[in-house]
């Protein structure tokens, strides 16, 4: 998998390595690869389809960070046909439906963490939190 790390996920692993409060390597490993598949969980990626000659479905292999990444491994590969699907972020379905605490795009107040568009339009900007159990009374970038 060839992707380039995108700021808020290198902030997320600097603030790992920058607390000192893990009391082993080993506990702040564990927690690096926690938060990094967690914020991977946010993004969008493809898998690369395949059908054998004779039309019959093969596996579908993945994730890829982009289709031409996944459409170079089929042409090294070359035995059928091969395509690239999206696959849209499992974390950031969950998160529009869950809200997401202190991530950007979604409303930064404690006690909400909600999607922009679960808040109501107030004027030209994001007013409270749509959601009757939330108590957010204006969008928070
Ligand atoms: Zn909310
Ligand atoms: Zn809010």
């Amino acid at each position: 998998m060839k992707l380039t790390p995108r700021g808020p996920e290198v902030d997320a692993v600097v603030r790992l390595l920058e607390d000192d409060s893990y009391a082993s390597a080993e506990a702040l490993a564990r927690a690096i690869i926690k938060t990094v598949a967690d914020e991977l969980d946010l993004r969008d990626w493809y898998a690369l389809t395949h059908r054998w000659r004779d039309g019959t479905r093969g596996i579908n292999w993945g994730p890829f960070a982009s289709p031409i990444e996944a459409l170079r491994v089929a042409e090294y590969i070359g035995a059928g046909q091969f395509g690239a699907v999206k696959l849209y972020s499992p974390g950031v379905l969950v998160a529009n439906a869950k809200g997401r605490k202190n991530t950007a795009g979604y409303c930064r107040r404690p006690e909400c963490g909600h999607a922009p568009f679960l808040h109501l339009m107030a004027g030209s900007g994001r007013g409270g939190c749509g959601l009757s159990s939330c108590g957010c009374p204006r969008f928070t970038k």
